[in-house]
């Protein structure tokens, strides 16, 4: 997905010239995957441009810091605060997609981490539909990945960190190169996990099931949490489930969520459609009204939406 450049990035404090926002060759996050980092969504709504649920991702920002032992040199407020300011900087109106970084600079290298300085960057482009308008519409095919998901205690998977996203782009490029849109990954004991940047649902019986996000290694998604309101507000039974490979098969839908991604369907698995091959009623209700509720279109999911002027 290219990205087209706007006027301003923000680091550290201040709003620079996109050209200008370079680091030095030996930042230590290059080297070894030490950064954390959010990857967020900003809508045009009926009242304004909102950034949505914008606390929520500066929160697992820190919280993913935390576990790496990042000491972010500013706070949540600072860094929330910043990210309206780098979407008003940018006059993006029509909403864009920001990519807040926390990571570990110039100054020290090897594999001590701790002595190093800590850099904050957030960038905003405007950004079209992630696994394409064609997949949102009709679905897209996924391939159950030979690449697992980390193990927990191996690599957190709690933490968005920069590094956790080789197993993720293996596993993308994997799918990509066999003709398929998107990777499933199954955890270290073979169950259901996650996509490369997106969590999964399947449909059965009417009840929706997604995998219990700490058990398997899935990020606990913003968008995943929004649709498991958005579908228990719809009178649709939610729970966390471990699933296998067969659920996916004998699934009446799946679809998967992300806020790159937003509400996509899946038409099929390992070459096998999914409920006909096409999106099926609950999912495309649930996409409807996600789309919606990010626009500010329904009063309820409001608060959702954190505005910039
Ligand atoms: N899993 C992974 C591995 C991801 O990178 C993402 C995207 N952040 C998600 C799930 C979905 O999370 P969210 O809905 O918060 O964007």
């Amino acid at each position: 997905m290219p990205i087209t450049p706007t006027e301003k990035i923000w680091m550290d404090g201040e709003l620079v010239d996109w050209a200008d926002a370079t680091v030095h060759v030996l930042t230590h996050t290059m080297h070894y995957g030490s950064g954390v980092f959010e990857g967020i969504r900003a809508y045009p709504t009926p009242d304004g441009v909102a950034v949505f649920r914008l606390a929520d991702h500066i929160r697992r920002l820190f919280d993913s810091a935390r576990i790496l032992m990042i000491d972010v040199p500013f706070t949540e407020e600072q860094i929330v605060g910043a990210t309206r300011d780098v979407v008003r900087a940018n006059g993006l109106d029509d909403g864009c997609y920001l990519r807040p970084l926390v990571y570990l600079g110039y100054g020290e290298m090897g594999l001590n981490p701790l002595p190093c300085p800590v850099n904050v960057s957030i960038a905003a482009w405007p950004w079209g539909t992630y696994l394409g308008d064609e997949g949102v519409a009709n679905g897209v095919s996924v391939k159950i990945s030979s690449w697992r998901r980390h193990d927990a205690n191996a690599v957190p998977t709690a933490a968005k960190s920069t590094g956790m996203y080789l197993n993720s782009s293996l596993a993308k490029v994997e799918a990509l190169k066999g003709g398929y849109d998107e990777a499933i990954l199954l955890a270290q004991d073979g169950r259901v996990s996650e996509c490369t940047g997106e969590n999964i649902f399947v449909v059965r019986d009417g009840r929706l099931l997604t995998p219990p996000n700490s058990d398997s290694g899935s990020l606990d998604g913003i968008t995943q949490d929004s649709v498991e309101t958005i579908a228990r507000d719809l009178g649709i039974e939610v729970s966390h489930q471990q699933l296998i490979r067969t659920d996916l098969y004998l699934a009446d839908e799946a679809f998967l969520t992300g806020t790159a991604a937003e509400v996509v369907p899946i038409r099929a698995v390992d070459d096998r459609p999914v409920g006909g091959g096409k999106p099926g009623p609950i999912t495309q209700e649930i996409q409807r009204t996600y789309f919606a509720a990010v626009r500010g279109e329904i009063d309820r999911y409001k608060d959702w939406l954190d505005h910039v002027d």
